[in-house]
């Protein structure tokens, strides 16, 4: 090297580490630049290709080994992130959906998602439809020439409704229509989906997969490499990223996670039993407990069930009632989402969101969090007192 003023010493150093460096957390990699060899290998260089580098929006060794990591967890082949859940459903759509064309959404899809779904049909010449979460092999009726994809939810995140995946998948398959599933609720540990016949499946990384209620990120992960194809054009037409400490901290969260999920299944069933016996409630919208619609379907896919679930007071109580004792919960937060170590809490005005909803009565959804059951219970009760 020449000689170098102490302003290009800064940066430009001639220290580099020792080769050899072993630990068993993935490095962090930031970049937005990605150095290439020699001019030779960066006109080679092809974004689409995840044994190389072209530049940090493309992939580096953190997010390569994070979507590495999904994939096999999710017993699929590929994967690609997006800087939330949500995020990662609408790449979806962007990428398999055009004008003309018509996508199925079940009537209890997680609500942005609907949202989603009003826009396409309002701005984009997609149609958006809804159907009936427990329509099974009914929705073979729904499916139009146009049909390109459906999205499913294994349960609906509020209201809880188990699908009949296999029916849906089947039904899909014969008219060659893709099936999407968002696989939140099950963190891809108790739900093999692509054994099923599902297509894609997406994750909300945000939940248990980071269990620290700190970090927002999604997932897409599919078996098929032309179908992955499609979404990496999105993916990579939208320019969506993840940052390398976010990804780190989804990564940290991996090895604990299956622990985490089953301590949280086993509070949420033992609160939700609890809570059964309640006079104030008439149903428990838990899909291991029998009033849970699609109950059967959870015996037979699932292994395993996580700590959210709802359920629906009497209807002699009013909103202002619930909402008291919503408010007198203190081991509880009021507040969406779920997957870290705090309980949650959250009433919704599920007449209002559903068409067809049954029941009368105000829904409140529970997300069990690490905290001693006991506890929990205890102030649960404190709280009916405030009804
Ligand atoms: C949280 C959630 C999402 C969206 O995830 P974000 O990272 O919050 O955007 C999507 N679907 C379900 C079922 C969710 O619970």
């Amino acid at each position: 090297m020449t000689k170098k003023t102490l302003q290009t010493t800064l940066i430009h150093s001639d220290y580099v580490a020792p080769e050899g460096f072993a630990a068993f957390p993935s490095a962090i990699h930031h970049a937005s630049t990605v150095l290439f060899k020699d001019v030779a290998s960066m006109r080679s260089g092809d974004w689409k290709n995840k044994n190389a580098y072209t530049y940090g929006l493309h992939g580096t060794p953190t997010t390569f080994t994070l979507e590495a990591r999904l994939a096999e967890i999710e017993g699929g082949k590929h994967c690609l992130l997006a800087p939330s859940g949500l995020a990662a459903i609408s790449m979806v759509d962007l990428a398999l959906l055009k004008s003309g064309d018509d996508v199925l959404l079940p009537d209890n899809v997680y609500n942005p998602n609907r949202e989603l779904g009003r826009w396409l049909s309002a701005d984009f010449g997609i149609t958006a439809r809804y159907y009936d979460p427990l329509i099974g092999a009914g929705i073979a009726e729904l499916i139009q020439p146009n049909t390109k994809l459906i999205w499913t939810e294994a349960p609906g995140s509020v209201s809880m409704e188990v699908p009949d995946l296999r029916a849906i998948c089947a039904a899909a398959k014969e008219r060659g229509v893709l099936v999407a599933l968002d696989n939140t609720w099950s963190a891809g540990l108790a739900l093999r989906a692509f054994d099923l016949g599902v297509d894609i499946v997406m994750q909300a990384l945000t939940k248990y997969q980071s269990g620290g209620s700190d970090v927002l990120m999604g997932a897409v992960i599919t078996r098929d490499e032309a179908l992955i194809e499609r979404i990496a054009l999105a993916h990579m037409r939208l320019g969506m990223g993840v940052s390398a400490d976010d990804a780190y901290l989804v990564m940290r969260g991996l090895p604990t996670m299956k622990l985490r999920f089953e301590a949280h299944d086993a509070a949420a069933r033992k609160v939700a039993a609890w809570l059964k016996q309640r006079p104030e409630i008439t149903k428990v919208l838990h899909p291991a407990f029998e009033d849970c619609p699609g109950h059967e379907f959870f015996k037979r896919d699932f292994s395993g069930a996580g700590g959210l679930f709802s359920v629906l007071f009497d209807p002699r109580y009013t909103e202002a009632q619930t909402d008291r004792f919503v408010d007198a919960l203190k081991l509880f937060g009021i507040g969406y989402s779920w997957g870290g170590a705090n309980s949650l809490v959250m009433p919704y005005r599920i007449q209002a969101m559903r068409r067809n909803w049954p029941d009368a009565g105000i829904l409140v959804r529970f997300n069990i969090g690490l905290e001693d059951t006991d506890d929990l219970i205890a102030d649960l009760a404190q709280a009916f007192a405030k009804l």
